[in-house]
């Protein structure tokens, strides 16, 4: 196993935690990449007017993210992330809500930061309490249509808006009225419930680009891991046995003894050989993952405008507002998010960006006065999968019918939503596939948070 070879298509998280993890297992590997950059979609851009590192979109992790705190620590590069202990919640009164934990143990520790919301009356935090403690008690499985099981469960258009979308349209990506409910119940569970340290929101302090850069590919090229960039895999060519190789967009082929397939869910199809998605409905059944959006907002004003680090938006257009600090001289950079971004179709970057500063101005006053120096309008129309009810049927395990192959992606069968952890885990299940497969067996996913 030693001298084991494996070819990982597709540099973004998953494909990189399948590397580490064969590595760390004395496989050699070699990851090839379509795009000239790692990361994936939790990835940076260069800015052409100033030359800026900007993400495409701001990401963030939570405690309870073990494999992504893994895979940061492996590399060396988990310094470059802050916890944030409190969240601040805003209404367009102006009014906030500051949520942090009571030295209390979980599940108790959240319970006097949510009867201290402003925004729920002192009804609704029944609800949403009672609402909590029956979805906990649900079957971990069970999949229904969310918003019918809330409406049934005594929650309120109120509860809905304020409380269950608040949370869960970020975290999923998805609006409540189109998401199951075991992906909802996982993340109150997981987030806040399960352990005092699950809903800690992580915020990198530096760019993606910066994040998953120099140390990753040190560590990787210190781990035999050679990773080419600009190399954008056309074809996986089936052999008798499993794959014989990849054929590369530029007319070069590679083959390895291993090959992990990591590349988002709407490229899977195009590189698999159509005679082996006609036969197997473990790949033809990815055709039933559908999409969903994340419009990110990036604002450079010529001052600071907000005192908070970060606000969670209720009631508004936005959901969640980062002050990134000044990041170039007199330059001070906020960056909105929109998940679930249907609504914004159609609209136009100017009209989004005109909605989302007129908002700011009228939640943090100093944005009115300030100048607007630039702003970017960015659109992932297929940020992540969407959530569907009972989307875990579309969703395969790493390991795949073809004996030398394994997919990963944040998209397969994780038990988590469309997440860098998600993404990570996939990574790891992938490699682990593998090394079983290959008479190594390994164990590489981390423990879940009070697991
Ligand atoms: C706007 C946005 C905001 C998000 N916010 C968060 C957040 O706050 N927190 C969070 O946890 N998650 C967030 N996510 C989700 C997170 O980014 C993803 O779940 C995760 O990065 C997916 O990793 P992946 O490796 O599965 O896929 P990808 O990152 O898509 O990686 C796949 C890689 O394969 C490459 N590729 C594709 N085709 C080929 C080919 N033919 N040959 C070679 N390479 C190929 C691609 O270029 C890409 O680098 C967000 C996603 C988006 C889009």
């Amino acid at each position: 196993m030693a001298t084991a070879s494996a070819v990982v298509v597709g540099g973004g998280l998953a494909g990189l935690a399948a590397a580490v993890g064969l590595a760390g297992q004395g496989v050699r590997v070699t990851v090839l990449e379509s795009r000239g950059r790692l990361g994936g979609r939790a990835g940076s851009f260069t800015d052409p007017t100033t030359g800026q590192m900007v993400d495409a979109c701001q990401h963030v992790s939570m405690g309870c993210c073990t494999n992504l705190a893994h895979f940061l620590r492996t590399a060396g590069v988990d310094h470059l992330l802050a916890p944030q202990p409190k969240l601040y919640f805003v209404t367009p009164d102006r009014r906030t809500s500051v949520f942090k934990a009571d030295p209390w143990p979980a599940p108790f520790h959240l319970g006097r930061a949510l009867m201290g919301a402003h925004y729920l009356t002192p009804l609704d935090k029944l609800r949403v309490g009672y609402g909590l403690v029956r979805m906990l008690a649900e079957h971990p499985d069970a999949d229904p249509p969310l918003l019918p099981w809330l409406k049934a469960h005594r929650q309120n258009a109120r509860t809905i808006e304020r409380f269950w979308a608040i949370v869960l349209t970020s975290a999923l990506n998805e609006t409540v009225d189109r998401v199951g409910l075991k992906y909802a119940r996982k993340v109150f569970r997981d987030g806040f419930v399960r352990h005092r340290d699950g809903f800690t929101v992580h915020v990198p302090t530096v760019p993606l680009g910066r994040l998953y850069g120099d140390e990753l590919r040190a560590w990787l090229s210190a781990h035999n891991v050679e990773v080419r960039e600009n190399a954008g895999v056309k074809r996986l060519a089936m052999g008798e046995k499993g794959l014989r190789g990849v054929e590369l967009r530029d007319g070069s082929t590679l083959s390895a003894d291993w090959y992990v397939l990591a590349v988002p869910f709407d490229r899977v199809i195009d590189v698999l050989p159509e005679e082996l998605v006609a036969r197997e409905p473990y790949f033809a059944n990815v055709k039933n993952l559908t999409a969903s959006p994340i419009t990110s907002v990036h604002l450079w004003f010529d001052r600071p405008v907000m005192k908070l680090p970060h606000a969670v938006l209720i009631d508004c257009l936005g959901q969640w507002v980062f002050d990134r600090g000044e990041v170039a001289p007199g330059e001070f950079y906020l960056q909105v998010v929109v998940s679930a971004a249907r609504d914004l179709k159609g609209l136009g970057r100017d009209e989004i960006q005109r909605r989302i500063v007129d908002e700011l101005a009228r939640v943090f006053p100093p944005v009115g006065l300030a100048k607007l120096l630039r702003a970017k309008v960015v659109t992932e129309h297929t940020a992540t999968f969407s959530a569907v009810p009972g989307i875990d049927q579309w969703r395969p395990v790493q390991a795949s019918p073809v004996a030398n192959l394994a997919v990963a992606g944040d998209w397969t069968a994780t038990g988590w939503p469309a997440t860098m952890e998600g993404a990570v885990r996939s990574g790891y299940l992938a490699a682990e596939a593998i090394l079983a497969r290959a008479g190594r067996p390994a164990k590489l996913v981390q423990p879940e948070l009070g697991a």
